[in-house]
């Protein structure tokens, strides 16, 4: 045996274990069935080549070459079976009796004696041993352009499946167009090659090489059928509205959920205008650019509108993908939330203007409407801070009103609060609003800043004649002038005599101190 027949016998055992290998995998991928029945006969068409070469009697090889063709036809026809299962073409039964008659007419031809010769033209039996070598006549040629036809038709199919195809499918039907190759090689130099060149047919183990990547392909890969599948099974299932439609806005493809859009919309829809399928409102949406846009429907639904244009090689605009989401609920639910974050800042805004009239009612003096003593102290010693680092003086007036508790003792405690209110709007007749303080029970502070110790000493003379000339509670109980009050009044200036609100507020009441014992209705300044 030479050894090219060596390497052909072999291919016929690699071709049967992966034909095992390939029938094992039936169930999961269609093309599995036509890839093991092809490689078996990829085995028997290797088989019986190789066999002619070990010195069978010349009846024996003329039973074999029956065969050898009924390999051959069985891996054309197999192999159409198979990319028809690749493709997902459908009605099996239909194809096969069809891919079947060209076999039985050519395997007819070889049985029946009188026509073998329209086959092979001239037997002779070459060689040491000798081998059956044919002359080939008009129907063999017949069946080789049948056969290539028959190919060429699949790798076609195969093509035209690419070209549609992404991510793994791609890349395996590239594959497969590649093992195609070569097994077409290898077929036109045995048959183009003279007999004593190339003693016996290498076609069977190229494509045996052929079905073991495919082999490879459909059983290590099974997505091949799977991704396609599931592709189409994903769009069908996702609620999101999903239309293909062309250049012209014309519906190609759609999805269950896109026929739920448009109540008017029903019956055949591939091939009508979006418009009419999806409504006028979503037409309007899917403008002239990719991207993404919410409308609102007629019904009142909101649709998150996203188009994505679909280009040929050239880049030219043939359609687009449109993917509609009902984002009813969710723009609702944005709403309340957004209502509800407005109605929680307005809160917010109350209670904060609350808590401030809180502070602000906490730091007045209910009685006269004054500040009173809470906040004072602090915002005194900010005050002294601020005018000794401007280099200006800052005078402070403690005032205290003369025998109040005799005022109470006398006329009552009413009269005694009038006194009080009339003693508070005198001064701050002569001050601003936040330089005058309820200090305590009749005790008031006057700031005077800006004003040096002299100058204090001459406005708080002023405050004190103010308050003298008042006349409260004029009537039955206090005579006909009312009561008269008079106030003393103790002044401070920082810095000369202390620069914190302690020091100040001591300096002063010693001053009023001195004022009281010098007695009564007079100023007197710290020394
Ligand atoms: P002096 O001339 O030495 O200041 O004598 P005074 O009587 O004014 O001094 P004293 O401190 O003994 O009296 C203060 C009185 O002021 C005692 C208290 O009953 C009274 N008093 C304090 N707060 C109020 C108030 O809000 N209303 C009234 N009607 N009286 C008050
Ligand atoms: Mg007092
Ligand atoms: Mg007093």
């Amino acid at each position: 045996m030479s050894p090219v027949a060596v390497v052909v016998a072999l291919s016929a055992v690699v071709s049967l274990a992966t034909a095992v290998l390939a029938w094992h995998r039936r169930r999961l991928a269609r093309s599995a069935t036509p890839l093991a029945v092809g490689l078996v006969a990829a085995a028997a068409w290797a088989g019986a080549a190789a066999a002619m070469h070990a010195g069978l009697p010349p009846a024996v090889q003329d039973r074999l070459v029956l065969v050898q063709y009924a390999g051959i036809t069985g891996v054309v026809l197999c192999y159409r079976l198979f990319v028809d299962a690749v493709t997902g073409h459908r009605g099996r039964p239909r194809r096969v009796a069809a891919l079947a008659v060209e076999p039985v007419l050519l395997l007819s031809l070889l049985v029946a004696d009188p026509w073998l010769h329209l086959v092979h033209a001239q037997v002779t039996y070459v060689g040491d041993p000798a081998v059956r070598t044919p002359v080939p006549g008009p129907a063999f040629w017949a069946h080789t352009v049948y056969s290539y036809a028959v190919l060429a038709w699949s790798a076609a199919d195969l093509v035209r499946l690419r070209r549609s195809a992404t991510g793994p499918l791609r890349r395996q039907t590239t594959t497969m167009l590649l093992a195609m190759a070569a097994p077409v090689a290898f077929n036109a130099v045995s048959i183009s090659v003279p007999a004593p060149y190339l003693p016996v047919d290498i076609t069977p183990p190229a494509f045996v090489v052929t079905g073991v990547l495919f082999t490879v392909a459909v059983v290590r890969h099974e997505l091949l059928r799977l991704v396609p599948v599931a592709r189409s099974l994903v769009v069908d299932t996702v609620t999101d509205a999903v239309l293909v439609v062309d250049a012209a806005d014309r519906v190609v493809d759609l999805n269950p959920a896109a026929r739920e859009l448009h109540p008017g919309a029903d019956g055949e829809v591939v091939g009508v205008p979006l418009a009419r399928v999806a409504g006028p409102v979503l037409a309007a949406a899917v403008g002239d650019d990719e991207g993404e846009t919410v409308v609102e429907l007629d019904d009142g639904r909101s649709l998150d509108v996203r188009t994505r244009w679909i280009r040929d090689e050239r880049g030219d605009l043939v359609g687009r993908v449109v993917v509609a989401r009902d984002v009813t609920g969710v723009l609702a639910q944005q709403h309340a939330l957004e209502s509800a974050n407005a109605q929680l800042r307005a809160h917010v805004e109350t209670i904060d203007r609350l808590r401030a009239d809180l502070a602000e009612e906490a730091a007045r003096d209910p009685l006269t409407g004054l500040r009173n003593r809470r906040r004072f102290v602090d915002d005194l010693a900010d005050r002294l801070t601020t005018a000794l680092a401007a280099g200006e003086p800052l005078s402070l007036v403690l005032l205290d009103v003369d025998h109040f508790k005799a005022v109470n003792d006398t006329h009552g405690h009413a009269v005694g609060d009038a006194v009080l209110v009339d003693v508070a709007a005198e001064l701050r007749r002569h001050a601003r609003a936040e330089d005058v303080v309820r200090y305590g029970g009749e005790e008031f502070v006057v700031l005077l800043p800006r004003l040096g110790a002299a100058a204090a000493a001459e406005r708080a003379d002023e405050l004190r004649r103010a308050c003298a000339g008042l006349e409260v509670g004029a009537g039955p109980g206090t005579g006909p002038d009312g009561v008269d009050v008079t106030v003393s009044a103790g002044v401070a200036t920082a810095p000369e005599h202390g620069s914190t609100p302690d020091e100040l507020l001591l300096a002063a009441d010693r001053a009023l101190y001195a004022a009281k014992a010098g007695g009564r209705d007079q100023v007197a300044s710290a020394g």
